[in-house]
Order: C-alpha cells, then structure tokens, then sequence
C-alpha cells in the first residue's frame, strides 16, 4: 500500500541537493528501527494480501473496452468507510482499506485488518476478496468495472481511455514525455505518483526505453518494426525501438500494471530473515505461475508475464549508472534497475549463496557497521541506498531520526523488489514483515486467494518442517528469466534445491529421509509440476508437504474442504492441466474470428476479451480449461450479509 503521506512535493533541483542529506538520514532513521528490531520477541503471526485492480469502462455500442480515468472519483468514496470508522475508533469492523495506485485507471485494496494464525480465517480469505470487488464495483458506473487485469491489453494504443485523453510529448510541461501514455493517466491526488514520475525522467536524463520482443504470428510481418501508430516523434524513439519489438517509452507501461501481494509479521527478526531469504527461491516459481500478461500495446509479445516490462520502465539510471559512459557525476555502475529481484539473503545461512556483486554504498555501508548492525543487513540496506530519493516531501524534510522513518521508507518503497524486508515502523505495534511481491493478480477472487493461501502455507511449512529452500542468487537470478517465457509452467526448468531438509533435523518427517540418499548435487533443474506436485523418488513437492502440515493442525470441515479445493487447483496449475491467464488470453484472441494472425489485438478483439474477463470474476461465465469452478455470483451492496460458506464446493477428488 506503500508509504501515503500527504504533502508538498520538492522541486527535482530541490530533490538533488538535498540528496545525501537524505541518505544519510534514513539510514540513522534505519539504525534506530535496527535497534528496537532486534528488542522484539514473540510477534505474533500476521497476514495479509493487497489486490490491485484496473478501472475498465465498456462502451458496448462501438464494442470498446477502455481504461476509466476515474479513481480519483471512486477511491473518496471507497475510503470513506475507513474515514468514519477511524473517528469512532472501528477500524477493526472495516472489510477493506482502500488505496490509490499509480494510474488514474488503478484502485488498491487490502483487507480491513490483517489476518492472524487462527488457520480458520482461510476459509475467509475469498469472501473478503469477493466482498471488496463488491464494494468497488458498487461506486462504478454502470458499465465499468474493477478488473484484476495483470495489464491492459491496449494501454497506450490510440484511445485508450475514458474520457479521451492526450499525449503531449513535445510539451516541456508533460512529465512523461510519452508518445503514447498521457500524463492525465497517472493519479494525480497524491504527489508520489507524479512527482516520482517526473524525478525518475528528469533523473534518467531522458524516458525509459522499453523494448519488448513481439510473438510472430503466421502474418507477422518480417521484419517487424512498430510503428508507433504514425504519432508525431522528435526522432529519438524511432532511434529507440528495436526491430521485431514492440516499443514503449514511460513508466505506465510497467507501473500501470497490477499485481497481488501478501505480507506476512514474524515472530522476531530472526525468523524474519529466514523468510525472506526462504522465499527468494519462490519468487520465480509463482512469477511464473501466476503468469497473466502476454499483451501489451495491442500486441501479443513473447513474454507472459509483466516483470521485465516493470524493470524496464522503471529505470531511473542514469547513463553512468548503465556502464554506458565512464563515471563521473554518478557513483556506482549499477547493474538492474530499481524495480528488480533482490540481489541478495539476509540470514547467516543465505550468505552462503550470495554468489551476486551487490553494489553498495561504502559510505553508508560503514555508519551502519560502525553502529553495530550486522553484516547481512546492512549490505542490504547500503544497496537499496545506492538509490537516490525521488520524492521528497517538503513537511518531512527536518526529522527527528528517533520517532520518523520517512527518510527511510522513502528508499525501501522506491526499490521496487521481489521480497521486501520490512522492519517494524517506531512506536508501533507491529513486528518484523516480509512482503511476498513477485505474483501477478489473477483474473478471479477464487485464484487470487488460492496463491495467497499457498504461499502463506507455504511459509507455515518452512518454518514448522524448518525447510531450507535456499540455492545461489545467481540461479534465482536465471530462474527469474525462465519465469517470464511463454509457457513456462509447462516448459520451463528452473533451479530447485534438492535437499530441502535439514538432515537429521527432529522436524524432517521421517518418511522423507528417504530422499537424502537420491541427493548428488544441491539443487537440480526441474520443471513446476515437479516442484510443486513432487517426483517419485526424487523430490518430494511443496505440496504433499503443506498436505503433511495439514494433517497435523485441526481445521473445521468448512475451512478443510475450501483449503483442498485450493491446493487441487494449485496442483493443476502447476502440472499445466490448467492454463495460466496468459495462456488462456493467448488462445482467446488465436481463436477471434477478427484477429488476423497478425500480432495485434486490436479494439473488438479486446473488447470480448475483457467482457469475457469480467464475466469469468463474476460468475457469469465458465472456463473449465482456466477455472476448477464457476465464481459464485457478485452481489453489490449488501454483498456482506450474504453467507458465502453455502457456496458449493466440488468434493469429488482428493
Ligand atoms: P506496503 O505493502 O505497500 O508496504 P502496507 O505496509 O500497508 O503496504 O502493507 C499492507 C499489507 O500488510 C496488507 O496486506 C495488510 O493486511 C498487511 N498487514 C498489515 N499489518 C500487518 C501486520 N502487523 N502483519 C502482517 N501483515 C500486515
Ligand atoms: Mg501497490
Ligand atoms: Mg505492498
């Protein structure tokens, strides 16, 4: 939900010069959390997911699906609920927090208060998901939609908003610059989604280039080169765009995506590295099980998921920083951009596998050891810190390092990593977090709490079965690349350790010693399903083991059949006898009686896609190739009264 505080945005001349003065202090800020970090003992364990969703207008007379410039209309009264509850100090009673993201098309939600380690809230998590879709869906017009769309399939095409919109690219006022995504797209109540806009641009010195390989089709044209729809250009982007690619040029590309997140409280800080670091290897695996972007531009491309999109477009390096010009005003070659996978674990026995350079910044690397952080950490730190602040908030500049972190938050929100180690905010209740953020969101609530459900499972079976999942960085790094490729779940082989039980360790059940013995080398290649559903005799599966969990922990018969519905659709997505949403999008728009074959998805195409879409989330359609069953029907308004455990469950399978 990121960090949200109100205020005036500094000037990037501003921003610059107060720089270092920033770093310096939020790494103080940072000492100061590390201290009380390492006090706390015995949180409890906490949960919850984030959803972010696209605002969809339908114009069925001319059969267009557009992106609604609306949040700024519906997000006021979304939030209002928390707004009066806050006053009456309920803050407990509410379903939803609701927040803005970084498109005028975009809205975030999470649930009203987080989960807790009752295993009976699972039984909670869909209907809550289903219940904030209600209330976002109730304050849209009528024929708009909240839609858990990874990405737009039209973003930046000719018209793609409602109402219209323009690009000003020539315009020195226009902070994107871009030839295809207008300003007016990015939201513009809160000064952090324009501002850093902006900064990133200004700091760049000059727009992202995003160039992202197009899916040849038998009427692609060879070779293909984008036209840019014949809009005006200075010249540099046709310099920019590389042939066979579809060319992109600012951050909406990839910040105008959405994707699903869940974050979880440690019981102490130790525990909160060894998760983080045990879910690093997890990244790539549910990056690409969750797969659900293979169109961008109105083009189907050869990449199924948003990831390098979001990389590319979210470079603030600047031309130094890319190794293209000896350093000179800049400090370090920096190898990837800020929206990135993590570079390295934190835990003693991570650093085993920190086979990645990680630049840091020594400086700043030095204030931390001197004052007694530990190594791990506070490499960690000096490398989110070789990041500039691009947002700077006027009322936060002057700060007591004691009670603020803003000057700290201000770096750690603007690293946009696949893990985030969150240490717990001063004066406050809450612990040490970890936020899980590489999954794309998926079309409907049933699959979004499916993945939230695992994974959470998922870090209940690391800790109880004490697993080590742990393989180098510089293979996480490789897996990450294979997660992207079509079909990956199917076809990809990714890098798992073999050994993921601590040999003669009391929480190994026995029946899995059994394995230590098939084991030569650490880790192996192995495809999805056999990570996930286990190979006979060579690897036992992540979920036989969060079934094994299952049996030791007492769940009513409501929870236990929702939870098997769940992990038998987890195990069918990873076997690949369901496809992924990018899978199934692909197919749709190869079976359209108008998609010429040609790459492009064009307005008619994406329109049924999009109905199709938003009738899949709300139950008033049916794929059994994507879905294990049919969505309950929506209902708006008094969706909370509705008792959602009547739902019918298939009990057919095990
Ligand atoms: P961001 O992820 O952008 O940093 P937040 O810090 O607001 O944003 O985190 C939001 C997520 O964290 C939500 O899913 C929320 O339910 C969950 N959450 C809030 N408090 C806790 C907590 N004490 N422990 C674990 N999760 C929490
Ligand atoms: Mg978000
Ligand atoms: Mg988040």
């Amino acid at each position: 939900m990121g960090l949200l505080t109100k205020g005036s945005a500094l000037s990037w001349e501003e921003t610059q010069r107060y720089r270092d003065y920033v770093k310096k202090h939020g790494i103080l800020q940072f000492i100061n959390l590390y201290k009380k970090l390492k006090e706390r003992e015995n949180d409890e364990f906490k949960w919850g997911d984030e959803i972010e969703y696209m605002l969809v207008h339908f114009d069925n007379e001319h059969k267009k699906a557009q992106l609604a410039l609306v949040a700024t209309e519906v997000l006021p009264k979304l939030m209002q609920p928390e707004n009066e509850a806050i006053k009456k100090g309920e803050e407990d009673l509410l379903s939803a927090l609701w927040r803005p993201e970084y498109g005028n098309f975009m809205i975030e939600s999470a649930p009203g208060t987080p989960n807790t380690s009752d295993l009976e809230c699972f039984s909670k998590v869909e209907d809550n998901m289903r219940v904030r879709r209600s209330e976002a869906n109730a304050v849209m017009k009528e024929d708009d939609f909240v839609m858990t769309l990874t990405n737009f399939p039209r973003n930046g095409c000719p018209d793609f908003t409602f109402p219209a919109s323009r690009c000003t690219p020539l315009d020195t006022k226009s902070f994107l610059r871009s030839l295809f995504f207008p300003d007016e797209c990015v939201f513009p109540d809160h000064p952090r989604f324009m501002t850093m806009a902006r900064n990133m641009v200004q700091r760049r010195g000059s727009k992202p280039v995003i160039n992202v390989p197009i899916f040849v089709d038998k009427n692609t044209p060879q070779p293909f080169m984008d036209d840019l729809f014949g809009l005006d250009t200075t010249g540099n982007d046709l310099a920019q765009r590389a042939e066979n690619h579809v060319y992109m040029d600012c951050g909406g590309f990839g910040a105008g995506c959405c994707c699903l997140q869940a974050t979880f409280q440690a019981r102490n800080t130790e525990e909160g590295r060894r998760l983080y670091d045990q879910l690093i290897p997890l990244c790539p695996i549910l990056l690409a099980m969750t797969a659900a972007a293979p169109i961008y531009k109105g083009y189907l491309v050869q990449t199924d998921c948003r990831w390098g999109i979001e990389s590319q477009s979210l470079d603030d390096r600047t031309e130094e920083e890319r190794g293209l010009k000896p350093l000179q005003e800049s400090r370090h070659v920096i190898p990837k951009a800020r929206y990135g996978s993590v570079d390295s674990y934190l835990s003693d026995a991570g650093s085993l596998y920190n086979d990645v350079d990680l630049v840091v910044d020594e400086e700043l690397l030095k204030i931390m050891l001197d004052a007694g952080v530990d190594v791990p950490l506070a490499r960690h730190v000096a490398h989110l810190f070789i990041r500039d602040p691009v947002l700077i908030l006027k009322e936060n500049l002057h700060q007591d390092d004691e009670k603020d972190s803003d000057h700290f938050e201000g770096i750690q929100s603007s690293n946009w990593q696949s893990m985030r180690f969150k240490p717990p905010p001063p004066d406050s209740p809450i612990g040490c977090r970890v936020e899980f953020r590489p999954m794309e969101v998926q079309l409907t609530d049933f699959e979004n709490a499916a993945f939230v459900i695992f994974i959470v499972l998922l870090t209940r079976v690391i800790l109880t079965f004490d697993l080590n999942l742990l393989i180098p960085m510089s293979k996480v790094e490789e897996n990450i690349k294979e997660a992207q490729k079509m079909d990956a779940v199917r076809n990809g082989q990714f890098y798992f350790r073999r050994d993921i039980f601590q040999e003669n360790s009391p929480t190994t059940p026995p029946f899995y010693t059994k394995y230590f013995k098939f084991l030569k080398k650490e880790y192996s290649q192995m495809s999805i399903n056999h990570i996930i559903n286990g190979k006979k005799g060579h690897f036992p599966g992540l979920l036989p083991l969060i079934k094994d969990y299952l049996k030791s922990v007492e769940l009513s018969v409501e929870t236990h059949t929702k939870l098997r519905t769940y992990l038998r659709f987890i195990r069918r997505r990873a076997s690949g006898e369901l496809k992924t949403a990018a899978r199934w999008m692909r197919d749709f728009v190869d079976q359209h009686p108008e998609y010429k074959h040609d790459s492009i998805v064009n307005d008619r195409v994406n329109y049924d896609l999009l109905s199709k879409c938003r009738d899949l989330a709300s139950g008033q359609a049916f794929d059994p190739s994507l879905q294990l069953e049919r969505a309950p029907p929506l209902q708006a308004e008094d969706s909370d009264e509705e008792d959602w455990s009547q739902v019918d469950v298939d009990q057919t399978e095990n």
